[in-house]
């Protein structure tokens, strides 16, 4: 199994999204606490981490850790707004680290959209250069994207920009937006997206890539909003292959072990011939709507057999030799029994994961000016912050 685990290295961020579901808090990483979450992904026998945050770019021990993670066997992929590594010289310092693959987060081309929607003007022009540079190189680029009410009638222009202009990147990966945490959560109206408003575009820049040949992946996205393209769906992958994901959240939550990929399903799904596969739709926030799906009726066997003889995939080792194989190993699996409301929830605290980080007197004093500074410029913008109660500075909340 191709398990990636991920590490929120910080929380804070340069930028002010207004649906960032991973805002400042006061926990803090030191390169020994980072290592440990590390080693644990080692000992539970993961392929890769993920380096995320907040901006993991401000955390100055961040190459060093890429490096750590690199000797033990880990593949080193990072999650960036871009900022730094528009730098070269950082961009150098990392693949030099052992980094090998970076996700680059660009909303929309638009300039007035990426502006209103990262909170800081001009960020454009540093992803781009953060794009070249990690690529000159030799860092992987892929380009991940959240989708949101205000760039959903236009990821296929953004698809376009970038195969113009960086014919190199190759992998693109949407998110829809998570309106369960953060400043998603208290911004729900302004930035949750309909399904039905992405819909289109959605479909018009997967076809764009995949008749370039390129390759992307789409979570939280229901099969019945992308069902010529279901083998891309993150959460249908997962099932097929049985994988899971920890995500080692810097914050309260600490470590989640996720093992289930099924969200919220319609009375409907019951007739759709891809229920089995699909994670359906994700309902944490309450803030989609479970009557904009509809079932369909295509052979879910066809998205099985391209998930499982798809050689980019590098959890592509010839696991099962058959579809024969792969249903009686798949009937074999413990089946989800969770309810609708454990599944709102989200995935269980890992009880079994080293303590993520920890809340110091420096990085409370840190937070609650990062939170007063960030309070304003979010007034500003005209969105609303994150819940949270200031804490102490003797770390009590
Ligand atoms: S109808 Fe339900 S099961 Fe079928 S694709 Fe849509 S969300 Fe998935």
């Amino acid at each position: 199994m191709a398990n990636i685990g991920y590490i929120q290295v910080v929380r804070h961020c340069n930028h002010l999204c207004g649906f960032c579901s991973n805002p400042s808090t006061p926990y803090v990483h030191t390169f020994e606490s980072m290592k440990t979450l590390v080693d644990d992904l080692v000992a539970r026998e993961y392929f890769g981490v993920i380096l995320t945050g907040g901006e993991p770019t401000l955390h100055p021990e961040l190459p060093r850790i890429a490096r750590y993670a690199s000797d033990v066997g880990l593949h080193v992929r990072m999650i960036t707004n871009g900022s730094r590594l528009a730098n070269p010289e950082f961009a150098r310092e990392m693949a030099e680290a052992g980094l090998k693959l970076v996700h680059i987060s660009v909303y929309s081309v638009r300039p007035e959209v990426e502006a209103m929607l990262r909170g800081v003007a001009d960020t454009l022009e540093s992803a781009f250069a953060a794009a070249a540079n990690a690529h000159r190189f030799g860092i992987e680029v892929n380009v991940n994207c959240v989708i949101n009410k205000l760039n959903a009638d236009h990821l296929d222009e953004t698809i376009a920009y970038w195969m113009k202009e960086h014919p190199y990147i190759r992998h693109f990966v949407w998110n829809n937006l998570d309106p369960s945490m953060g400043r998603a959560e208290t911004n729900q109206a302004q930035f949750t997206p309909r399904l039905a408003e992405f819909e289109v575009s959605l479909d018009r820049a997967m076809r764009l890539l995949h008749r370039s040949g390129r390759t992307f992946r789409v979570e939280k996205v229901p099969l019945c909003y992308m069902t010529d393209f279901a083998w891309a769906s993150t959460e249908t992958r997962k099932i097929v292959k049985g994988e899971e994901r920890v995500v080692h959240f810097l914050d309260d939550k600490q470590t989640v072990r996720q093992t289930l990929w099924g969200h919220a399903y319609a009375p409907a799904c019951d007739g759709c011939s891809l229920r089995e596969i699909c994670g359906g739709l994700f309902d944490r926030g309450d803030a989609y709507d479970i009557a904009e799906l509809s079932p369909v009726f295509v052979s879910r066997d066809a998205v099985v057999e391209s998930i499982l003889r798809d050689p980019h995939d590098p959890s592509f080792r010839q696991r099962w030799q058959s579809l024969a194989a792969w249903q009686k190993d798949f009937d074999a699996r413990p089946k989800d029994t969770s309810t609708a409301e454990e599944r709102a929830k989200g995935p269980p605290k890992d009880p079994n994961a080293p303590a993520v980080g920890e809340v110091t007197d420096r990085g409370v004093r840190l937070y609650q000016a990062r939170r007063k500074s960030e309070a304003v410029r979010a007034e500003h913008l005209g969105v609303a912050m994150e819940h949270g109660a200031l804490p102490t500075p003797d770390g009590k909340r």
